[in-house]
């Protein structure tokens, strides 16, 4: 049941989807500087519009907001209108599923990263590294000399 409108939804999304918000800022400086890929950014034509598409690594990225998205570190229930906020985070929460779902369906890689993991930009050029270093030694063609 599903207890958001459509068009709820998108506006919901879109307004969460706001390109150029401090956090994306962040991934998209920490990305260039750790791979030398070509890097698009909310791509419409992907399923969930992920913040940062590699197109090479057929990797997707998503940075997801602690209080939308549920993040179990900071999410708090609101504390009025409670059943309306309820339910735009169930249906968030669900979108979220879905569209990944049917990324990783079609072969892409998904990485959700939390907004708090960006503001630790250190940690988070560390974990970026560790797993940019493995996606590219998993993939069938590796470049040389692409992680920084
Ligand atoms: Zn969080």
């Amino acid at each position: 049941m599903d207890t958001v409108s459509r068009r709820d939804r998108s506006r919901i999304m879109s307004r969460m989807k706001s390109s150029g918000s401090g956090p994306e800022l962040v991934l998209r400086r920490v990305v260039k500087e750790l791979v030398d890929y070509r890097v698009l950014y909310n791509v419409k034509s992907l399923p969930g519009t992920p913040d940062l598409v590699i197109p090479k690594l057929r990797l997707a990225v998503f940075v997801d907001g602690c209080y939308f998205h549920g993040c179990p570190e900071h999410h708090r229930p609101p504390k009025s209108n409670v059943r309306f906020w309820k339910a735009k985070m169930a249906a968030t929460i669900r979108h979220d599923f879905e569209v990944r779902l049917e990324l990783r369906s079609r072969d892409w890689t998904v990485w959700v990263i939390w907004e708090h993991e960006v503001k630790d930009e250190k940690a988070l050029r560390k974990n970026l590294k560790r797993r940019f270093e493995k996606l590219i030694r998993d993939s069938e063609d590796p470049p040389p000399d692409q992680v920084a």
